[in-house]
């Protein structure tokens, strides 16, 4: 047995198969061969495993999501069978005696570029589905898997740290536990986790190497303790410890379907945070009473395209009819920094959390912005949905995009679509620029809500992806708390309400005070939601 230590960031105990998500074995080594013809049959071999592959996604994206969403594992089994794609590969085999997992990657990324450098929008798009299908060929070459979650059996998924993109890939009832070497508190691997309530631990170090995959293994979310190989005592532990974990939970069930006061009847509203339509059903399961944060861009996240009005409607519409009459606070796109879709093109920048994101990229593609607003306003008409901008720092920010949604409101209306003309329209408060300004923006929103992990990294210079400094993260840090403090007497001063959808807000050292600084809101993970309510419960 082998235990490694790292954080433990989503408690629970799991138990399984290891399989290590290792993108290094999708840049191949030049090989040299000798038996041409093998090899030329081995990659045809190849291609017809990923043209299967490729069709049984399909269908499973088809019976989740509806044919149309699936059109695009076709397009990519066809190029399997393209001379476009299969020649250059060929060839480079025949003549440069190479094995064919370089020459399918030498071959594709100069097709690739090919498409890429092609004026009509449609080809050049095509680049991305030429290194789709590429990477699948060479995986399947090198006996890697790319779809981690694509096996029979659920995994415990391993990698050197897990993008929002591959989150949003992942077939989550495939996945028990999520442990990466790289170990950000804050990062988007850890909030999946949380909302997903499934154990992860973060900052396991290069001892967790792709040579685990396979191997059994058991997981302890809490105290960040990864066993390779438990022996029997370890899994005899763990199993009772799950058992006082699911007592835990089982005590907690008195407060499910409960509003959440203080002895003193003082009412607080408990809200989930999701990032896509299958997260909706985990905080209805976790007795949320609203969703307080649906991070729309994972919608856009694991694509190869933009989704279009009629995937975003029908995502917010699903998501506002399954909370039935429960507020559903949609939060326009937030992409760039950590979060990246290549075909967005957005270009490499030093310090990308200072640069172009969220709302920034919104103003300025208003195209885009148009698009996501007109499927929010017509979503409206199927729930109680309201609109939140991310990262807003001035007050000129906010107005221009209310304008931009007054026009949408306005060409909705001509084109009679029907929605909710009065969907408010409410800010986060993630900026400290915005904390301070609280008191004008508060004129012109209809709520806040507090963002602490972007408030934390902005507020106190600390890269919420750079686990090297850690230890200088002080989240209960007295300036955050002022902040905080001084954007809540703002909103209450004009009229709204201020809550906080960070990861701070699930803090159970920190419920009081939020508490007693008269927040009206807390969006946290559903897991966490019957637990806060029995703390609050508590306080006077
Ligand atoms: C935040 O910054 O606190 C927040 C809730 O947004 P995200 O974590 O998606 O940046
Ligand atoms: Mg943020």
């Amino acid at each position: 047995m082998i235990t490694l230590k790292g954080r433990g960031v989503s408690a629970g105990i799991a138990k399984g198969k290891i399989i290590f998500l290792d993108r290094t074995a999708f840049i191949p080594e030049k090989k040299k061969i000798t038996d041409q013809e093998g090899e030329i049959q081995r990659f045809k071999a190849a291609c017809v495993q990923a043209a299967q592959q490729l069709s049984e996604l399909g269908e499973k994206i088809a019976d989740k999501l509806g044919e149309e969403h699936a059109a695009l594992f076709e397009v990519h089994s066809m190029m399997l069978e393209e001379d476009d794609f299969l020649d250059p590969i060929i060839e480079l085999i025949t003549t440069e005696d190479v094995c064919a997992e370089w020459a399918t990657e030498t071959a594709s990324t100069k097709l690739a570029q090919e498409f890429a450098d092609m004026e009509d929008e449609y080809m050049s798009a095509r680049a991305i589905d030429v290194k789709d299908v590429a990477k699948r060929v060479i995986a399947v070459l090198s006996g890697t898997q790319i779809d981690v979650t694509s096996g029979p059996d659920p995994v415990i998924l391993a990698s050197d740290d897990f993008t929002p993109s591959e989150t949003a890939q992942f077939d989550r009832s495939k996945v028990l536990a999520l442990v990466s070497q790289a170990g950000a508190a804050n990062s988007h691997t850890a909030i999946f986790a949380r909302t997903m309530n499934i154990p992860a631990i973060i900052g396991l170090g290069a001892s967790l190497s792709a040579g685990l995959s396979g191997k059994e293994a058991a997981v302890d979310g809490e105290s960040g303790a990864l066993y390779i190989d438990p022996e029997p005592h370890v899994v005899a532990e763990l199993t009772t410890k799950e058992a006082a974990l699911q007592a835990e939970r089982d005590a907690l069930e008195q407060y499910r379907g409960k509003s959440t006061r203080t002895k003193s009847g003082r009412t607080i509203k408990l809200y989930a945070n999701i990032g896509s339509v299958e997260d909706a059903e985990s905080a209805v399961a976790g007795d949320a009473e609203g969703i307080g944060l649906f991070r729309s861009e994972f919608l856009y996240l694991g694509r190869d395209n933009y989704p279009d009005e009629i995937i975003q409607f029908e995502s917010y519409k699903k998501v506002a009819e399954t909370m039935g009459g429960k507020q559903v606070i949609i939060r326009t796109l937030d992409i760039g920094a950590d979060k990246q879709a290549d075909y967005f093109h957005l270009p490499h920048e030093e310090n990308p959390a200072l640069g172009m994101r969220a709302i920034r990229i919104c103003l300025t593609r208003t195209d885009l912005f148009k698009t996501q607003l007109r499927a929010l306003y017509r979503a409206s008409a199927y729930g109680n949905v309201a609109i939140m901008f991310p990262m807003i720092s001035s007050v000129q920010e906010l107005i221009k995009a209310k304008r931009i949604a007054a026009e949408v409101r306005e060409e909705l209306t001509a084109q009679k679509f029907e929605f909710n003309a009065k969907t408010p329209i409410g800010i986060m408060i993630e900026t400290p620029a915005s904390a301070v300004i609280s008191d004008q923006l508060a004129q012109e929103a209809d709520f806040f809500s507090i963002g602490t992990n972007d408030l934390t990294q902005y507020t106190l210079a600390v890269d919420r992806q750079n686990e090297a400094i850690n230890e200088f993260v002080d989240t209960h840090h007295e300036a955050i708390l002022r902040l905080i403090k001084m954007t809540v007497d703002n909103a209450h001063n004009a009229g709204i309400w201020a809550g906080i959808c960070g990861t701070l807000g699930a803090d159970p050292e920190l419920t009081e005070t939020f508490v007693s600084m008269g927040l009206d809101e807390l969006s946290v993970e559903p897991s966490f939601i019957l637990k806060l309510r029995s703390r609050i419960a508590a306080f006077k």
